[in-house]
C-alpha cells in the first residue's frame, strides 16, 4: 500500500483488487503491507477492499517514506512470509522502491504491467506494452521469487468493499534499520491546479505537434470553455510546457472521460493505453495516416492553429448567446 501525509493512495485498494482475483484462482492469501507511523486507522478498509492479512509496520522513521528504511522492512517481510507476488503501483514512490527491493531480493521485476494472469503452474503473466506498445510482451519470472510488478494508477480495478474478516499483524521492526541516504529536511506541496485529470469529464490533450508554449495557450482555452483538464503526452513534458502531472499514458495517468480532444497527437500506444477508455475521442490531426485516428471517434485532418481559432470563436459566441456549456 502506498501512503503518503495521511492520504492512502487509490493504486493499492486496485492493486488488492487485482490480488484477490489472483488469490481466487490459485487458493492464496492476499496481503496488505502498510508502512508509516500512525496508519492502523486504514486495517479495515485494506481489509473491506480484499486483504486476508495486513502486515502493519509503525515506527517513526517509516514516516515520511524514506526509500532505505522502507526497503529493509519490505525485504525482512519477503523472508518472513515467502510471498509468491508482490505488486506495487508505478507511481513515483514505487518506482524508485520496487527495483530496489527486487535488486536486494535477487529477483525479477516487470515496470508498467497492463494487466497480471496465472498461468497452470502458478507463474505470474505480466503483461507489458513492447516495442512502442505495437504488441504486449508477456513476462514470467519461474525460477525466482517473490514475482515482482508495477502497475500504473486507473489500471486495475478495486473490488467493491464488503464486510469481510482479516487478520492484522505487527511486522518487527530491527532496531538497526537502515537510515543512511537521502534524508527529508522539508516537503513542499504543489497544489494542483484545476481539476485533477483522472477526475475531469473533459480532457482535452496536446502533443508534440502542438509545436510551443504560445500552442499550449490554445489548448487552455478550450479547457476553460468546455470545463475540464489539460493532459499531455511525453514530449511537451519533456520540453516543460506541462507539468509531469499532465501526461497521460503508460508512465503517465490513465484516463477515462467522457470527452477526450486529442491536438497534435501521433498516437503512439505508450499514449493510447492511457486514453483508450475515454467515452468520445476526437482527434486533430495534421497526417491523414496518424494512428490516433485508429482510435478516434471524430477525426479532423488539418493544422491545428487553423480549426482551434474558429472553433474558440464559435464556441464563445455560443456560450455568450447563452448557450450550454
Ligand atoms: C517506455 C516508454 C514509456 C512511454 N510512456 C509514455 C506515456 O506515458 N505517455 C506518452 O504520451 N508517451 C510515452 N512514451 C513516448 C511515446 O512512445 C511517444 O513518443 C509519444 O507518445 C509521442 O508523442 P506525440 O504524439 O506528442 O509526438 P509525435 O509522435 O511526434 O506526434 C506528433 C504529431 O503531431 C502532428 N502534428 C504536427 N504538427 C501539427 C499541427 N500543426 N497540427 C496538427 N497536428 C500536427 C504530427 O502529424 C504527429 O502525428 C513512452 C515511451 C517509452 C519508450
Amino acid at each position: 500500500m502506498e501512503q503518503r501525509a495521511g492520504v492512502l493512495h487509490e493504486v493499492g485498494l486496485e492493486l488488492l483488487g487485482k490480488a484477490r482475483e489472483l488469490a481466487e484462482a490459485s487458493g492464496g492469501t492476499v496481503a496488505a503491507v502498510l508502512l508509516g507511523e500512525n496508519v492502523a486507522r486504514w486495517s479495515g478498509r485494506l481489509i473491506e477492499h480484499g486483504a486476508n492479512l495486513v502486515l502493519l509496520a509503525e515506527h517513526p522513521l517509516l514516516e515520511p517514506y524514506r526509500l532505505l528504511p522502507y526497503t529493509s522492512v519490505l525485504a525482512q517481510a519477503v523472508r518472513q512470509y515467502q510471498p509468491a507476488i508482490m505488486l506495487f503501483g508505478a507511481t513515483s514512490l514505487g518506482m524508485e522502491l520496487a527495483p530496489r527491493l527486487a535488486a536486494r531480493l535477487n529477483t525479477g521485476l516487470s515496470a508498467h504491467c497492463i494487466d497480471l494472469k496465472l498461468d497452470a503452474n502458478g507463474n505470474l503473466l505480466q503483461m507489458v506494452p513492447g516495442w512502442g506498445g505495437g504488441v504486449v510482451a508477456t513476462i514470467k519470472c519461474p525460477a525466482h521469487r517473490p514475482q515482482m510488478a508495477t502497475v500504473m494508477p486507473g489500471v486495475m480495478q478495486k473490488c467493491e468493499p464488503a464486510a469481510r474478516s482479516g487478520q492484522v499483524i505487527k511486522l518487527p521492526i530491527d532496531a538497526d534499520l537502515d537510515t543512511s541516504g537521502p534524508q527529508v529536511l522539508e516537503v513542499h506541496r504543489e497544489e494542483p491546479k484545476g481539476r485533477p485529470l483522472e477526475a475531469a469529464e473533459v480532457v482535452v490533450a496536446g502533443g508534440w505537434g502542438i509545436g510551443g508554449p504560445e500552442g499550449w495557450q490554445l489548448l487552455e482555452e478550450l479547457v476553460g470553455l468546455l470545463g475540464g483538464a489539460v493532459g499531455a503526452t511525453r514530449p511537451p513534458v519533456d520540453e516543460g510546457w506541462a507539468l509531469e502531472a499532465q501526461m497521460i499514458g503508460q508512465s503517465g495517468k490513465t484516463v477515462r472521460p467522457r470527452l477526450y480532444i486529442g491536438v497534435g497527437i501521433s498516437g503512439m500506444s505508450h499514449h493510447v493505453v492511457g486514453m483508450e477508455g475515454s467515452e468520445v475521442v476526437v482527434a486533430i490531426n495534421s497526417d491523414p495516416q496518424a494512428p490516433i485516428f485508429e482510435v478516434a471517434d471524430i477525426v479532423i485532418v488539418g493544422d491545428y492553429r487553423e480549426i482551434l481559432p474558429p472553433l474558440l470563436d464559435e464556441m464563445r459566441s455560443r456560450l455568450q448567446g447563452g448557450g450550454k456549456k
